[in-house]
């Protein structure tokens, strides 16, 4: 088969969550590395990329839906080439060519950074499915943010610290297409995070499946073997490298000594982290928060259910009980600190009783937001197994609308309280709503919308006073910058 003509145009459309934008945005990185351009719409690509996810509902209809649309775009133009890449693609796997042939590269979660490769043995040998079943071991560009990557903000940056999970939630399918925790080492992080600050990046945003148990596995392996030293300090950071390679130290690095550290780089003003488990957050990463200037003071701590009996069922290794206390503690050490949370309505066999639980946590804990879902089966998951325990949609469904309610009025109580005061926010640029309206994020999280006379670049640091405030943002007038974006507007794509 001879070779297609050479692709000049790429497009990315991402399905999911956070792990799935920034591995687009290495598949991009990859594209554009072998020399191709960007553009905004798949009609006007030659290489469009589909990075799915199988977290969400519908993430199936969603991806056969826009697979078929597609179909009707190649017959125009055979020369267009298809890649469906991620959890979907790496659970779905052959499936996908079945029920769309016109798909040119699958590839799994296991070898994004094959993408480039694999579309260059597709246009020379016809259609290709690569899927791996686990990470090359030792293989450094298993990691999102080894590889050339096109971020698509030039002042913050998401930094992978951790890819796969350890643990077996009953409705997750995560641990079935990621694999097991593996740990990115300390060294190469940190080295990776001072590039960033290098390039003006001031805000980055550490990703990991659960990363409180950041580094579990690196001491593991640093006292199992006999890594020559300077092995050791990439691996751990040389601070804890001698006292794990003599068996003195316990566990480290810990992620709050990665939140130190990264803290500490030069020129980052801002560290976000997502996602911790609450039963893995440690009175060592509380202190780093409440400590390290840059770490910002907002905790997702996902609750997913206030019921024991449902928690237990969903596999999640805490009590309604455990899961607060933790919460009063980080409220009672870090300042100011804003929680969000996921919830899930609808587990199967939740009864009244069960629901009633979490609109108690949701009271106690005083959300400043909530990521509310409505129970879906995944397939594969030991939860779409309990067919006979599910409920029914409609009282899942008027539960959902009561926890909706309680959610919007801790969120709107917490922002109100806010209503008068002056916060730093870094300016992301105009609202999709009203270009003269500029938005701006906190430390906390939260969006302010407020007028500025001249348009300050996204970037920006300024300082807005608080006026009013709604159950999703506040909003505010602009006091003064405080710190102008020092990115270059464009930065190239870099080997990270
Ligand atoms: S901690 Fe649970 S919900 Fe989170 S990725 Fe792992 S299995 Fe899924």
């Amino acid at each position: 088969m001879s070779e297609r003509p050479t692709p000049k145009t790429y497009a990315v459309r991402t399905f999911g969550c956070q792990m799935n934008e920034h591995d687009s945005e290495r598949i991009a990185g990859l594209l554009e590395a072998d020399g191709l351009e960007r553009v905004a719409t798949a009609e006007d690509a030659d290489v469009i990329v589909l990075n799915t996810c199988c977290i969400r509902e519908n993430a199936d209809n969603k991806l056969y839906g826009t697979l078929g649309h597609l179909k009707s775009l190649k017959e125009q133009r055979p020369d267009l080439e298809i890649v469906v890449g991620g959890c979907l693609a790496q659970k779905d796997r052959e499936l996908i060519r079945e029920r769309a042939p016109h798909v040119d590269v699958v590839l799994g979660t296991h070898n994004v950074h094959r993408a480039a490769e694999l579309l260059h043995e597709a246009r020379a040998h016809g259609p290709i499915v690569e899927i791996l079943t686990e990470t090359v071991a030792g293989d450094e560009t298993a990691f999102p943010s080894a590889l050339p990557t096109r971020r698509e903000l030039d002042w913050a940056a998401w930094v992978t610290i951790q890819i796969g999970c350890d643990n077996s939630c009953a409705f997750c399918i995560v641990p079935a297409v990621r694999g097991p925790e593996i740990s990115r080492p300390f060294g190469e992080l940190i080295d990776e995070v001072e590039r960033l600050a290098a390039d003006g990046v001031t805000e980055v945003t550490l990703l990991g499946q659960n990363v409180n148990s950041y580094g579990r596995d690196l001491a593991a392996a640093l006292r199992a073997g006999e890594l020559p030293a300077d092995q050791a300090a990439v691996l751990a950071g040389a601070r804890w490298a001698d006292d794990l390679t003599t068996g003195t130290a316990r566990r480290r690095p810990l992620f709050a000594d990665l939140l130190r550290a990264v803290a500490a780089v030069d020129g980052i003003h801002r560290v976000r982290f997502t996602s911790p488990h609450p039963k893995d957050l440690l009175p060592e990463t509380i202190e780093a928060m409440a400590q390290a200037e840059a770490v910002c003071a907002h905790l997702h701590l996902p609750l997913q259910s206030g019921s024991d009996a449902v928690l237990a069922a969903m596999h999640r290794g805490y009590t309604a009980e455990r899961y607060l206390e933790r919460l009063v503690a980080a409220r009672a050490a870090i300042d100011d600190l804003a929680v969000t949370t996921d919830i899930i309505v609808g587990f199967p066999g939740e009864t009244d009783e069960d629901f009633a639980r979490t609109l108690d946590v949701v009271a106690a804990a005083e959300y400043d937001s909530a990521y509310t879902f409505i129970y879906s089966p995944r397939p594969g998951t030991e939860a779409a197994e309990l067919t006979d325990r599910f409920v029914d949609p409609a009282v899942v469904g008027e539960r959902y609308e009561r926890l909706r309610v309680a959610v919007e009025r801790s969120a709107l109580a917490r922002h109100r309280a806010r209503i008068g005061r002056v916060e730093e926010v870094v300016v992301e640029g105009p609202s999709k709503r009203d270009p003269d309206i500029t938005t701006g994020r906190t430390a906390q999280n939260k969006l302010v919308h407020f007028r500025a006379s001249t348009p300050l670049r996204a970037g920006t640091y300024a300082t807005v006073e608080v006026t009013d405030a709604r159950a999703h943002h506040l909003q505010g007038e602009l006091r003064e910058v405080t710190r102008p974006a020092r990115h270059r507007t464009r930065i190239a794509v870099v080997a990270g």
